[in-house]
C-alpha cells in the first residue's frame, strides 16, 4: 500500500473521514484552519530561501498577505471581513515573532518542504510506501541534523507526547534512510509551536525504529482490513467541527438535511423524538426528586430511631447498612504463598481489559498502536445515546 502519515492520522482519527478523503477522493472544501496553516507554512519556506540574499521582513509579510488573500476566497463557509483581518493580523504577528527569534541567516538550512518516500517491508515480504513532507531540515554546528515541523495549533503537547509522536518517528526513519551513514542519535526532532514561539525537541534511539515500523505496519494492516470489509465507522469527536465532510457524514447529515426532508417517516420521527426527549427529561427530574425524598425519609428515620417506615397501605422503605471493604493484598499474597497456593494468586493477576485501558493513556503512541492492533472484535451491538445540548452545524 502507498500511503502517508497524514492518511494514517486521518484513518486513526476517523475511518469514515479516511473513506471520504482517501478512498472516495471527495475533494474537501477548504477550512480556515487549513488555509491559514498553509499560508503560514509557505511564508516560512520563503523566509529561508535566499537568492542570493534572504528576503526582508516586509517581503515575507507581503508573501503571506498575498497567499492568504488568494486562498481565503476558497474557504467554505466564507469568512466575514472582520474575521479575515483577525486571521491576517494573527499570521503577521506570528511571522514577525518567529523572524525576531529565528533570524534566517543564523541557521544552516539543508532543505525546506523536503519530500520523502519511505518503503516499509511487512513480515510477508510486502512493501508499503509512506510518503511525506518535512517542513525544514537544519544542520547544527555539532554535526547534528534537526528536523523541524511547524505547528499552528494552540495546544502545547507534553514532552512525553513529543517523545512518542509517531509523525516525528517516521520523519526520523525517513532522514535516516536518506543518509544511512548518519548516526540515528545525531538526528534531533523538533516541533515548533508558532503561536507560542516554543520549540519542543526530542530524539529517538535506534531501537525505536523497530517500534515505529511495527506501529505503522499495524495501522496499515488495519486499513487494509477495513478497506476489504468496506467498514469505515464514523468516530464522532471534537474534531468533527473542523471536518469538511460534516454535511455528508452519516453522523451529521440529518442535521443539515432536516429542513428539506418531507418524507412521511421524517414527520413521524420528529414526533417520536419529541416524546422520547420528554420522557428522558421527566426521568431525570424523577431521579432528582427521588434523591430529595430519600434524604427526607432518612432524616425521619434517624430522628425517630426507626429502621422502617410504612405508608397507609403498608408499603414500606427499609434502612439497610451497606459496607465495602478493601483487602490488604500484600498480606493476602503472603498467606497464599505460605499455603503454597501461588496459582490462586496468579489467577487474581490475570489480564484485565479495564486495567489495560487505564494504562494505555500513559504509554508512548507507538506502543499503544502496537497493542491496539492486537484487539479482536468480540461482540457488536447498537445502543442509542441522547443529548439535550443542541448540535451546531
Ligand atoms: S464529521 Fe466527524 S465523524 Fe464525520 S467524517 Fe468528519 S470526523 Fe468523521
Amino acid at each position: 500500500m502507498r500511503t502517508s502519515y497524514s492518511n494514517i492520522q486521518t484513518f486513526k482519527q476517523c475511518p469514515q473521514k479516511f473513506k471520504f478523503q482517501v478512498i472516495d477522493k471527495i475533494k474537501a472544501t477548504k477550512t480556515v484552519h487549513t488555509v491559514f496553516g498553509s499560508s503560514v507554512h509557505a511564508a516560512l519556506k520563503f523566509m529561508f530561501s535566499h537568492d542570493p540574499v534572504f528576503p526582508t521582513m516586509d517581503e515575507i509579510l507581503a508573501n503571506f498577505t498575498e497567499a492568504w488573500a488568494t486562498s481565503v476566497l476558497k474557504i467554505v463557509p466564507a469568512l466575514d471581513n472582520k474575521l479575515i483581518s483577525i486571521y491576517e493580523e494573527s499570521g503577521k504577528s506570528l511571522l514577525k515573532n518567529f523572524y525576531k527569534n529565528n533570524p534566517p541567516w543564523n541557521f544552516s538550512v539543508v532543505d525546506t518542504e523536503s519530500k520523502f518516500e519511505l518503503p516499509i517491508e511487512d513480515s510477508n515480504g510486502g512493501v508499503h510506501v509512506l510518503a511525506g513532507i518535512i517542513d525544514r531540515v537544519d544542520k547544527l554546528s555539532d554535526g547534528v541534523y534537526e528536523i523541524i515541523d511547524y505547528k499552528t495549533n494552540r495546544k502545547l503537547p507534553s514532552q512525553g507526547a513529543v517523545d512518542g509522536d509517531l509523525q516525528m518517528s517516521i520523519y526520523h526513519m525517513a532522514l535516516n534512510r536518506r543518509w544511512p551513514s548518519l548516526d540515528p542519535a545525531k538526528i534531533k526532532l523538533s516541533l515548533y509551536f508558532l503561536k507560542h514561539g516554543e520549540k519542543i525537541s526530542s530524539s529517538r534511539e535506534s531501537s525505536s525504529i523497530a517500534a515505529t515500523k511495527d506501529a505503522v505496519l499495524a495501522t496499515i494492516k488495519q486499513m487494509e482490513k477495513n478497506i476489504a470489509e468496506n467498514a469505515f465507522p464514523a468516530i464522532i469527536s471534537i474534531l468533527c467541527d473542523y471536518c469538511a465532510y460534516k454535511p455528508i457524514c452519516p453522523a451529521w447529515k440529518h442535521l443539515y438535511k432536516k429542513a428539506d426532508i418531507s418524507a412521511p417517516d421524517e414527520a413521524q420521527l420528529q414526533q417520536v423524538l419529541q416524546e422520547y426527549f420528554a420522557i428522558k427529561e421527566s426521568e431525570t427530574n424523577n431521579d432528582k426528586r427521588v434523591k430529595d425524598l430519600q434524604a427526607i425519609i432518612k432524616a425521619y428515620m434517624e430522628a425517630n430511631k426507626v429502621d422502617r417506615v410504612f405508608d397507609e397501605r403498608g408499603y414500606y422503605v427499609s434502612k439497610k447498612l451497606q459496607q465495602r471493604f478493601k483487602y490488604d493484598f500484600d498480606k493476602v499474597k503472603a498467606i497464599l504463598a505460605e499455603a503454597n497456593l501461588m496459582d490462586k494468586w496468579n489467577a487474581i493477576l490475570e489480564a484485565d481489559e479495564k486495567k489495560l485501558k487505564e494504562i494505555m493513556v500513559s504509554l508512548p503512541y507507538s506502543i499503544r498502536d502496537q497493542i491496539s492492533a492486537q484487539k479482536n472484535l468480540s461482540k457488536e451491538f447498537i445502543t442509542l445515546t441522547a443529548s439535550i445540548k443542541p448540535a451546531k452545524k
